[in-house]
């Protein structure tokens, strides 16, 4: 029987730089790194290059029978394919964020994309970051880290990303659109965002990005040391 694989859950609201730092620590266990967000935009990417009403949730179900979402690693980097086109910039949008606010709030797209993302976790040692994934998708996963910054650190770190790359998006702005992200994430009906019970809080407000892929490190290592460790007998 193939050895039982390494399943690492991170989850955590828009911008907390889940992905900066799950990538990290992934690449430090020499695990892959799966961003289940990219699964929801290229869904969501999808229904709006059809020009599908997103907040209708019958017509974007019936059109899931059309999505073949799927995740390659190019150079050791994650891509997200939909019907064969590589998506991976294309997600990166403001309004490809908004669309996937709503595609992920139906019931039958989570549960389109579940076994995809069950399936690479059964075959791969992995840092898995998304919402739900401590609380839902794997509830069984070895370490569970619910990562986390205050709304207006996370928005100044989304806003000097955008402004960097030429956007004149306001300050203002990126934060009304994390703080709606948050909203519905944290409030819709089905897997909303919850730090799940045995999940290890990690708040970097005040920590830079080296001192925040330490923090994860260590608690991935001490949890998974003490997972493989024997009980010490009691004298
Ligand atoms: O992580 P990222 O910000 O790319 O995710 C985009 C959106 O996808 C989130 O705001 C959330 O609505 C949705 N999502 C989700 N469940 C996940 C991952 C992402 O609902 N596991």
């Amino acid at each position: 029987m193939p050895a039982k694989k390494i399943n690492i859950a991170i989850d955590g609201p828009a911008g907390a730089g889940k992905s900066t730092i799950a990538k990290a620590a992934a690449k430090a266990f020499g695990f892959i790194y799966v961003d289940t967000g990219a699964l929801y935009r290229a869904v969501a990417y999808f229904m709006l290059s059809r020009h599908i009403d997103v907040n209708n949730a019958d017509k974007v179900a019936s059109y899931l029978c059309d999505v073949v979402p799927e995740l390659k690693y190019i150079d050791g980097e994650q891509h997200v394919f939909v019907n064969g086109e590589d998506v991976s910039d294309k997600i990166r949008t403001p309004e490809v964020s908004m669309g996937t606010s709503a595609v992920s709030a139906i019931p039958r797209v989570r549960n389109f994309l579940f076994d995809l993302q069950k399936k690479i976790a059964a075959e791969n040692n992995v840092v898995m970051d998304g919402r739900d994934i401590g609380t839902v998708v794997l509830p069984n996963a070895d370490v569970k880290i619910y990562l986390t910054a205050t709304a207006e650190e996370r928005a100044r770190r989304r806003h000097k990303e955008l402004t960097e790359k030429g956007g004149t998006v306001s300050f203002e702005e990126v934060l009304a659109d994390v703080n709606k992200r948050d909203y519905n994430d944290m409030h819709r009906d089905v897997a909303p965002l919850r730090q799940a019970e045995d999940a290890a809080l990690c708040d970097t407000t005040n920590v830079d990005l080296q001192g925040a892929v330490d923090m994860l490190i260590n608690i991935i290592n001490e949890k998974l040391q003490a997972e493989s460790a024997p009980l010490s007998p009691s004298t």
